[in-house]
């Protein structure tokens, strides 16, 4: 098959058919150089060049300023979950949480683990239809960082502005929104993202710190838990994850030619409002967010009963659209949009929605 379908899966996720191109072009002889990138050694000066240009594009497109480190590290996203309470939590200290979904519940279960963590916000109790509003959160203060999670790929809904934390540093997960919009680093001490929905492929996470958040992490951590390590190596202290790093390198150098964050911002609400202005002039199907938290990366609806669902998901399989099953823990059907997924897709989509609920409503 040579014909690409739309693919909306939750990630890893559909990714800008330019940048597979190039990688294709480039796998068997890297630059004419007779090898892969995945048989160079990473101390050589092609990988040491993937690595130190994937830095510098992406500093140029969110403009991160210096003194803001990048690091590429591995055990996704989830490693980050642990990591952060080991390197940010000072002696004594207390960390405040917010839960908004399941990635953020299992971020706070991890930090649990490694010091004195508070739910400070919730949203569990509205089946996470929506974030916290900020009077009903419940910071300290006196916390050594508050975390949050951007986005809640499971559910569908985004932070339409951070919260406000005074000058306590405020953590982000930003695995499933980086880059979909403008990223205002300054407002954070730190963000990470897996890179298999907006950034390339499973197997490098970008973790993003404010320079003096450094000083917290304690000498005693293991070396490869401890960001210093990795700062003070350029991401490469043990063998790094070369040719996902080069295809992150690849799609930053993609996200600046479309234009940089605020194109992309204003193509994904575009393509998402498509999706749910069809939501919303539906009787048949029901959208899980509430407005005004809706996510611009991933949509989730109901259909009235769960055999229209799986009817729905096989239907739409058979026409082209690929993985729109929802979250095995919530159910129904979940459309994600990131960065590379075209309009084209969104507006596709809608029309075979209303044949549907023409035939079945
Ligand atoms: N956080 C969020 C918001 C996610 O969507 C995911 C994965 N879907 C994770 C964390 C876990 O990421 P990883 O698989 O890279 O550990």
């Amino acid at each position: 098959m040579t014909e690409r379908v739309f693919n909306f899966a939750a990630g890893p996720a559909t990714l800008p058919l330019s940048v597979l191109q190039e990688a294709q072009e480039q796998l068997v002889s890297y630059q004419g150089m007779g090898m892969s990138l995945l048989e160079m050694s990473h101390r050589s000066k092609p990988v040491e060049e993937v690595i130190a240009g994937a830095e510098e594009n992406l500093r140029s497109l969110a403009s991160i300023p210096d003194n803001y480190k990048i690091m590429f590290l591995q055990g996704g996203a989830s490693s980050q979950f642990s990591m952060v309470p080991m390197n940010l939590l000072t002696p004594g200290g207390t960390a405040d949480h917010i839960v908004t979904g399941n990635f953020a519940k299992l971020a706070l279960q991890d930090a649990q683990k490694v010091g004195d963590v508070r739910l400070a916000g919730s949203t569990e109790e509205q089946d996470f239809v929506r974030v916290p509003l900020q009077e009903e959160l419940d910071l300290n203060p006196a916390a050594d960082y508050v975390h949050i999670t951007g986005n809640n790929t499971i559910y569908g809904t985004e932070w339409p502005t951070e919260p406000e934390v005074g000058a306590v540093p405020l953590v982000s997960d930003i695995s499933s929104d980086i880059f979909s919009k403008p990223l205002d680093i300054t407002k954070y001490g730190l963000v990470y993202a897996g890179a298999q929905k907006n950034l390339g492929a499973a197997g490098v996470t970008l973790v993003i710190i404010r320079e003096d958040l450094l000083s917290r992490s304690a000498d005693n951590l293991p070396a490869m838990l401890n960001y210093n390590t990795h700062i003070k190596s350029n991401s490469a202290y043990n063998t790094p994850p070369v040719f996902a790093i080069y295809i992150l390198g690849l799609v930053i150098k993609w996200l600046k030619a479309q234009g940089g964050l605020e194109r992309m911002a204003e193509q994904n609400m575009e393509k998402a409002r498509v999706l749910y202005d069809a939501l919303d002039s539906s009787e048949f199907y029901r959208g899980h967010a509430e407005p005004g938290h809706r996510s611009m990366m991933n949509v989730t609806f109901r259909l009235p009963t769960a055999d229209l669902e799986s009817q729905f998901i096989s239907e739409s399989t058979e026409n082209g659209f690929n993985e729109l099953k929802g979250h095995r823990s919530v159910g129904g059907i979940r459309a994600s949009l990131y960065n590379a997924f075209p309009k084209a897709g969104a507006e596709a989509l809608v029309s075979f929605m209303k044949d549907f609920e023409r035939t079945n409503g």
